[in-house]
C-alpha cells in the first residue's frame, strides 16, 4: 500500500469517488479507502433520482450546478451512466397536497428553478400510464434519474485513470492528529501519512468523525427500493405520488419506492439517547414519516460499539451489511403503483433491497472543514438526497482543498451549525 498522500478520502460512494476524481484530475496525490466494494452502501441502493425541486433553499444553488454537471457527465467520464433526463413529477391528489406543490414551485422560482404546475392533461402527455385521478402535477423538466452503480464506478475508474489509488476491502480504523492537524490514517492494510482527510463514510461518517473528537448529530433510518420485470418504454420521468414513486430504467424495469408521504424505519439504537433534546421534537413532528422498530443487527452493532470503543473499533463499520427489507411494505407499494397506473396491473416484484440513510436535525448535509483538527473535512449527513448532489460535491470539496474556497458557498452546511448553544431550525417537512 502507498504510504503517503496529499489527501485520503474515506468512503467509496458517489461523494468519495467524485471527490477523488476531481482531486486526481487536478494533479493531487489521492488515496481512497473503501471498506467494502465501490457503491456497496447508499450509493448502490439509492433510487438515483436526480432532482432539483422539492429541496430546501440552501441546497438549490448546489443542485442547479449539479444538474449542469450531470448533463455532460458521460462525456466527462468517458462512459455511460444511464442518465435519463425525463423530468421529475410530483402529483397532488388533495387540496392540501396542491397547496404544498404550489408553495414549492413558488419557493423554487425565487431561487432560479425551472419547475411548474401542470394540468392532468399536460401530465398525461408526459406519463400516459397514470390512470388514477389527481389534481395537478409539479414538474421539473431538467431533472432525471441514472444508474448509480455505473455512475459511482465511473467516477472511481476516472479517478484511477488520473492516478488516484483506490483500495477496496480496506477499512480506515483510526486517524492520527499532531499539533492540531491531521497527520495520518491507520487502515487495515497499513498507515498512510497525509495532511488532509475527507470523511465521506456515508452513514458511518459520525463514527469516523469521532476518531478525531468531532461530534456529528445524525440518526440512521432504513429505506428500500424494488424493481419489476422489464417493460417496453413507458415513461421517462420519475413520478412521485403521495403513496407511490416510480421510474423506468434504461433496461425497461420499473423501479418503485414509497411516495412523498412515505414512511421510513428507525430501528431503535442506543444512540437514540444521544442529542435527545434535538431529536425528540423531530420525532414527534415527523411521526407520520417514521416507523419505530427493533432490529437484532442494530442491537448487535450497539453492543460491539459499547465494548469495542466509539468509532475506532473495526466492528463499528460492518461490511456487506444487508439491512432488512420489509416485504409487506414492498407489496403495499407495488399495489399502490398499480392503483396509480392500472395498465401495470401485472407488475411483479423481481427484487427488493434496503439501504441506510443518515439524517441530520435540519435534513441538510454536513460539508466542509471542522474547527479542529485542521485538514479534516466532513462530507455526509445527506439525509436521503445526496446522490444527486454527488458531482457538485466532488467539485466543491476538491476546490475547498486545492483553492482554499469552493466556487459556490457551502457555509450553510458547516458542522458548526450544530455547535453548543446553537438552535437548529426544524425542517419544514421531509423532502
Ligand atoms: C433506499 C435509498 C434511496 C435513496 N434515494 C435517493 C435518490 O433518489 N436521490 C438522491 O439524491 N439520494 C437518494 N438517496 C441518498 C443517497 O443514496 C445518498 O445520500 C448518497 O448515496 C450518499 O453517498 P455517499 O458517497 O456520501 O455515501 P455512501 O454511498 O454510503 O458511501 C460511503 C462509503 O463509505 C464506506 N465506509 C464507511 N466507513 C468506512 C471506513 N471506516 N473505512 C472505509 N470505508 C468506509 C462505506 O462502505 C460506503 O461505501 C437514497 C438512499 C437510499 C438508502
Amino acid at each position: 500500500m502507498e504510504k503517503e498522500a496529499d489527501v485520503v478520502v474515506i468512503g467509496g460512494g458517489i461523494s468519495g469517488c467524485a471527490i477523488a476524481y476531481n482531486l486526481a484530475k487536478r494533479g493531487s496525490k489521492v488515496i481512497l479507502l473503501e471498506k467494502g466494494e465501490i457503491a456497496s452502501e447508499a450509493s448502490g441502493r439509492t433510487g438515483a433520482i436526480v432532482r432539483q425541486q422539492g429541496r430546501q433553499p440552501p441546497e438549490i444553488p448546489l443542485m442547479l450546478a449539479s444538474i449542469r454537471l450531470w448533463e455532460h457527465l458521460d462525456e466527462e467520464l468517458k462512459t455511460e451512466t444511464d442518465f435519463v433526463q425525463g423530468g421529475n413529477l410530483y402529483l397532488a391528489q388533495t387540496d392540501e397536497e396542491m397547496k404544498v406543490i404550489e408553495e414549492t414551485v413558488e419557493e423554487g422560482h425565487q431561487l432560479g428553478l425551472d419547475n411548474r404546475i401542470l394540468s392532468p392533461q399536460e401530465v398525461s402527455k408526459i406519463v400516459p400510464t397514470i390512470g388514477a385521478p389527481f389534481k395537478a402535477g409539479m414538474f421539473s423538466p431538467r431533472d432525471g434519474h441514472t444508474d448509480s452503480i455505473k455512475c459511482t464506478n465511473a467516477f472511481a475508474n476516472a479517478a484511477k485513470e488520473h492516478g488516484a489509488k483506490i483500495y477496496t476491502r480496506c477499512h480506515a480504523v483510526d486517524i492520527g492528529v499532531k499539533g492540531g492537524r491531521v497527520d495520518s490514517v491507520t487502515t487495515t492494510l497499513g498507515e498512510i501519512k497525509t495532511p488532509v482527510v475527507v470523511n465521506a463514510a456515508g452513514v458511518w461518517a459520525d463514527r469516523v468523525a469521532k476518531m478525531v473528537g468531532v461530534h456529528m448529530p445524525v440518526k440512521i433510518i432504513r429505506a428500500w427500493g424494488a424493481e419489476s420485470q422489464p417493460y417496453p418504454p413507458l415513461y421517462k420521468a420519475f413520478v412521485r405520488a403521495p403513496r407511490s414513486g416510480s421510474r423506468q430504467t434504461v433496461s425497461g424495469n420499473i423501479r418503485f419506492m414509497g411516495g412523498w408521504k412515505g414512511r421510513y424505519n428507525y430501528d431503535i439504537s442506543l444512540d437514540i439517547f444521544e442529542d435527545l433534546g434535538i431529536w425528540l421534537p423531530r420525532l414527534i413532528r415527523f411521526s407520520t414519516h417514521v416507523k419505530l422498530g427493533f432490529s437484532w443487527d442494530v442491537l448487535r452493532r450497539d453492543i460491539r460499539r459499547l465494548f469495542g470503543g466509539q468509532g475506532k473499533h473495526l466492528s463499528t463499520f460492518p461490511v456487506n451489511y444487508e439491512p432488512a427489507v420489509n416485504w409487506k411494505v414492498v407489496e403495499a407499494r407495488r399495489r399502490a403503483l398499480t392503483e396509480l397506473m392500472p395498465s401495470l396491473k401485472d407488475v411483479k416484484t423481481i427484487k427488493a433491497w434496503a439501504g441506510l440513510i443518515d439524517i441530520t436535525p435540519d435534513l441538510l448535509p454536513v460539508l466542509g472543514k471542522v474547527e479542529r483538527p485542521d485538514g479534516f473535512i466532513m462530507v455526509g449527513g445527506f439525509s436521503g438526497h445526496g446522490y444527486a448532489l454527488g458531482p457538485i460535491t466532488g467539485k466543491l470539496i476538491s476546490e475547498l482543498i486545492l483553492d482554499g474556497k469552493p466556487s459556490i458557498s457551502i457555509d450553510a452546511f458547516s458542522i458548526s451549525r450544530f455547535g453548543k448553544g446553537k438552535k437548529v431550525p426544524m425542517p419544514p417537512r421531509y423532502r
